[in-house]
């Protein structure tokens, strides 16, 4: 059976990158057809506007959509696409793996593991917040709910179900800030009940900091609130070598998105030589949305081997090859 995804090009090496991507899916034989939709700069100079109705219907009808890094406008007063996009489809999970790919330049060769980030609440909203007229005070609210946290908690339980991991870890700060974190951590604590194949460990976020640069194979999925999360994030993207290989999803009930973290690389746009890595790796993500499991193990293994391989890799991973070259190196391996 065939499933339609929205695709969005986007901006800058996007449509390069994205290209690259669709046909590895191709070779792959993932069963995919597309349909296209504009989305940032793009769809600015097409349609007038950086969200065109038309993208949202395409990704509200497909639910699941691969996009490309897009261009906010700075000015004019636009605000961010991507919140935007979040906002609109309630995207509540922003989930981001990290996995050590061999001849980068990480410090570790043996993680293996995904944040699991609540994206809708917590301090990133930023409730009230004002500073006073003689500018010396400044206060913003943080709220934190029952089902924002078992949302989120729960989805961290489902993929590692799904994908054969063996632990969550909840990430808090409920020992200072007892209100807030601490409805986190007891609503994380109930959802974990139900899930006694996986196991669950509690880690306060100072902590968790300290044991991912020392020790980060002893983590598979973390999940937590909003400000850690992103934090949490990239000190992971980090630790396996930076945004060249990093993706991320943002996932809703009604609707998916997966992307690569990195922007839109205007410096290197047009040249072909773009690293395609990282959107590779958001749709490996989506394979596993999809429930096609295997085909997302078979992506991730063949672009390990061509790592290996040191085969036809991109500038930014030491090599001298193009940014199709890259994906067709991946392709000859599935
Ligand atoms: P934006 O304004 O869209 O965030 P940016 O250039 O400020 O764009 P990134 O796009 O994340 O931020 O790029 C940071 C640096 O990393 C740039 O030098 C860019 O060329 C490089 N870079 C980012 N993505 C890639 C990629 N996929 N392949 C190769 N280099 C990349």
């Amino acid at each position: 059976m065939t499933q339609t995804i929205t695709v969005i090009r986007g901006d800058g090496i996007g449509p390069e990158i994205m290209d690259a991507t669709l046909f590895v899916l191709d070779k792959l034989g993932a069963g995919l057809s597309y349909e296209f939709a504009d989305a940032g700069l793009a769809a600015l100079e097409k349609h007038g506007e950086l969200i065109p109705a038309s993208t949202l219907e395409s990704i509200k009808k497909n639910k699941v959509a691969l996009k490309s890094p897009l261009t906010t406008p700075v000015g004019g007063g636009f605000s961010s696409i991507n919140v935007a996009l979040r906002r609109q489809f309630d995207l509540y999970a922003n989930v981001r793996p990290a996995i050590s790919f061999p001849n980068t330049r990480a410090r570790y060769e043996n993680i293996d593991l995904i944040t699991v980030r609540e994206n809708t609440e917590g301090a990133y909203l930023s409730e009230g917040q004002e500073v006073s007229a003689d500018g010396e005070t400044a206060f913003s609210g943080t709220r934190i709910t029952r089902k924002g946290s078992e949302r989120i908690v729960r989805y961290a339980f489902e993929l590692a179900r799904s994908t054969g991991r063996k632990k969550v870890t909840a990430v808090h700060k409920a020992n200072i800030i007892k209100s807030t974190s601490g409805l986190f951590l007891n609503v994380a604590r109930e959802v974990a009940a139900n899930y006694p194949d996986i196991e669950f460990q509690e880690m306060i976020v100072d902590n968790t900091c300290m044991q991912l640069v020392m020790r980060p194979e002893q983590f598979d999925v973390i999940v937590t609130t909003n400000l850690f999360g992103d934090i949490i994030s990239d000190l992971c993207a980090g630790l396996v070598g930076g945004l060249g290989l990093a993706p991320g999803a943002n996932i809703g009930e009604e609707a998916a998105i997966f992307e690569a973290v990195h922007g839109t690389a205007p410096d290197i746009a047009g040249k072909g030589i773009a690293n395609p890595g990282a959107l590779l790796l958001g749709a490996a993500q989506m394979l596993d949305h999809l429930g096609q499991v295997e085909n997302a193990a078979r992506l991730r293994k063949a672009i390990v081997a061509t790592m290996e391989a040191k085969d036809a890799l991109t500038g930014d991973l030491g090599g001298t090859g193009g940014t199709m070259d890259f994906a067709r190196a991946i392709a000859s391996r599935l």
